[in-house]
């Protein structure tokens, strides 16, 4: 990946009204040729100018929908721009205004820990003759990962399907049951571990794969195992703690605690209700007015809740600075850049996942879907490219 070079100093020094006159001239002028993206956890300056604001799945899927787009600025982290490049068609150019906003959790899954973590495990159970392994990845993950998973017959997840997913990566093995058919999930643990304890799994049926230190992982906890969980993580729905559940609950006479699945599983025991983004946003547009929350995520999408709904009392779950710095990066100065160098005829910061793991995401990405929509699984379109180095890798089928 390239490094983010410091935009030139003049954009820097307009003032907040010349950069976004200037923001809104570029979009008038490009017209359907241009959409910008808007993730949830972006910032208000930001999310003005954004044609489509949603998660990151809904926002590629938007783009693939708009033919016409030939540039795609997302506003968002960089997974979310490769899931957008490997999801539109051939001729669009999907930009990151700011190369330095990445996402730590989606860092924390490197395809070579992933690749030796695979090996080990089918090793140690290897003499398990009904043993199977079944790769899901979050959609927080590289372009690398996706295609990873979708080599070894997995699927992508989001935090709304995750349930659904697991439930099909398990075919029917019950908690309790004899865990031939072993889940490794990646890259939040935190994500894995909420979803399969809601669907009846104890937590000793779980456990954390320490990818610094793999050679600590004892055979037989492998063994026993059904779900084995990256110890990937979110350091911004980390922040929140249990404590703080309590004290906003001592703050706030009947206040509902509504978190989300990347917060530890502490937080959300004690959390009234738990979910994606998408639900947490429909539960506040649903609800009375005089309705009280304290909401568990990213702190720019609790204050345009509270912003959009004066008629409800909205406060995040704590005060702390739940921010996301990395998606902070995405500023109008740096997307005013992107622009002008569009305009220029010149693509900066283009996103750009190789064929091979662009084709392997593909499949990881249309089993989600064909799980969710309950219909059989597409079977991988011809002819599936070849990298070297790589073709070893297509080796646990699951079932598909
Ligand atoms: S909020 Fe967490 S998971 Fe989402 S982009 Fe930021 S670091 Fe990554």
């Amino acid at each position: 990946m390239n490094w983010q070079q410091p935009i030139p100093k003049h954009y820097l020094e307009m003032s907040p009204e010349e950069t976004a006159a200037a923001i809104q001239a570029h979009k008038d002028r490009f017209g359907r040729h241009l959409v910008i993206l808007g993730h949830h956890y972006q910032q208000d300056e930001v999310i003005r100018f954004a044609d489509f604001t949603g998660d990151s799945f809904q926002l590629s899927r938007e783009a693939a929908k708009l033919a016409d787009a030939q540039y795609v600025i997302f506003c968002g982290v960089h997974f979310m721009a490769e899931s957008a490049d490997v999801l539109t068609a051939e001729g669009q150019q999907v930009i990151l205004p700011d190369l330095g906003a990445g996402c730590s959790m989606a860092d924390m899954a490197r395809p070579e820990d992933v690749e030796d973590a695979w090996d080990r495990i089918t090793q140690v159970c290897g003499d398990d003759p009904d043993f199977q392994l079944i790769p899901i990845t979050y959609m927080n993950s590289s372009a690398a990962v996706k295609s990873f998973v979708g080599r070894n017959g997995g699927a992508v997840c989001t935090s709304s399907n995750c349930e659904k997913i697991l439930a099909w990566a398990l075919d029917g093995q019950r908690p309790g049951a004899a865990p031939h058919r072993k889940i490794i999930f990646f890259p939040d643990q935190h994500l894995g571990r909420n979803t399969a304890y809601k669907m009846g799994f104890a937590l000793e049926s779980m456990m954390v794969w320490n990818y610094r230190d793999p050679s600590a992982m004892e055979d037989n906890r492998i063994r026993e195992a059904a779900f084995i969980l990256w110890k990937g993580h979110c350091s911004v729905h980390q922040l929140f703690r249990p404590e703080h559940v309590d004290q906003v609950r001592a703050r706030m006479p009947g206040v509902k605690v509504l978190v989300h699945p990347e917060c530890n599983w502490e937080v959300v025991q004690k959390a009234d209700m738990v979910g994606s983004t998408d639900f947490i946003g429909r539960q506040i547009r649903s609800a009375a007015p005089g309705s009280k929350w304290a909401v568990g995520t990213e702190v720019h999408m609790v204050n345009r809740l509270a912003k959009e709904h004066p008629e409800q009392t909205i406060t995040i779950l704590s005060d702390c600075q739940c921010l996301c710095t990395t998606m902070y990066r995405i500023d109008p100065p740096h997307l005013l850049w992107a622009l002008d160098n569009l305009s220029q005829g010149k693509v900066v910061n283009q996103i750009k996942v190789d064929p091979y793991d662009a084709y392997w995401s593909r499949v990881s990405l249309q089993r989600m879907l064909d799980i969710t929509a309950g219909v059989p699984l597409a079977p991988p379109p011809e002819p599936a490219p070849s990298r070297a180095g790589k073709a070893n890798s297509l080796r646990v089928l699951a079932e598909t």
